[in-house]
Parts: structure tokens; sequence; C-alpha cells
């Protein structure tokens, strides 16, 4: 059975769980304040989306001011 992260919509505390395939979670509580519901993290995928871009470079659309290909943030 695979391993999922999950994360906490109420406190934010990330933890691990074995799931069975096909589920997702909704009728896990958190550790820490159980509160139900958690949401998956897809920790691989966006690591790996990350770097990619990263790595590959934007071509000009990248920010000066910050290290987001995304700038809604800081404006550039
Ligand atoms: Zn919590």
């Amino acid at each position: 059975m695979p391993i999922y992260e999950f994360k906490c919509a109420s406190c934010g505390k990330r933890f691990e769980k074995l799931c069975s395939i096909g589920d997702n979670g909704e009728k896990l509580s958190c550790p820490k304040c159980g509160a139900t519901g958690p949401s998956r993290v897809m920790s691989g995928f966006a690591a790996r989306g990350a770097g990619k871009e990263e790595l590959g470079g934007s071509g000009g659309s990248g920010c000066g001011g910050c290290t987001s290909t995304n700038c809604g943030s800081c404006g550039h």
C-alpha cells in the first residue's frame, strides 16, 4: 500500500499515512488537532516540477525580483 502525505486544513500539520489505493484520506483525522478531511500533499510531483522550471529557464518570463516564475506576488 502506498504512503501518502497529508496536510491538516485546520492547523497545517503534515503527516503521513498508509492508505489503500483509491483512499483519498477524507476520513483521516489530524494527529495534532483532530480535525478531519486533510488535503493530500503531492510532494513528489511538486518538487520535480519546480526543479524543472528552474533548470530550463523561462526565456525572459522569469522574475528579477524573486525566485518565482509566476510573479503575481512581487509585481515584476
Ligand atoms: Zn490539525
